[in-house]
């Protein structure tokens, strides 16, 4: 079998250890359950959720979204439209916030379990 390389494994949301099952029960666009995790890994059974309330920290990450998609719609509204009204600003801040925020939820909580999970990855996990 394949190895899955890291970035297609942060890409997907797998598991750091296996890199085969979920980290995320549902899929992107159930947005009731958009920030549910698997407490354990439903492949190799690796835990998922090491503390209670281990993602909180995953907010940092997600902030630091947020700000880098300001400064980019405020970046690219100034180039390609020649500096528009404040309100263009804001609007497309917020459409854009509330259209990005799955994937910035979601991906703040990936990077974060690869980064503080203390898993790290074993091939003979991902095999079974
Ligand atoms: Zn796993």
């Amino acid at each position: 079998m394949k190895q899955k390389s890291l970035g297609s494994a942060i890409m997907q949301g797998k598991c750091p250890q296996c890199r085969e099952g979920d980290i995320f029960p549902t899929s992107i666009f159930s947005y009731s359950k958009l920030t549910d995790v698997n407490h354990r890994c439903p492949h190799c059974q690796a835990v998922l959720v090491p503390e209670p309330d281990f993602f909180y920290g995953a907010m940092y990450i997600s902030y630091a979204f947020s700000v880098a998609l300001v400064i980019n719609v405020l970046l690219i509204l100034n180039f390609f439209f020649k500096d528009p009204e404040i309100s263009v600003y804001m609007i497309t801040v917020v459409i854009s916030n509330i259209l990005l925020l799955p994937l910035m939820l979601r991906y703040s909580k990936v990077l974060y379990l690869y980064w503080l999970g203390k898993l790290s990855y074993n091939p003979l996990k991902a095999k079974k």
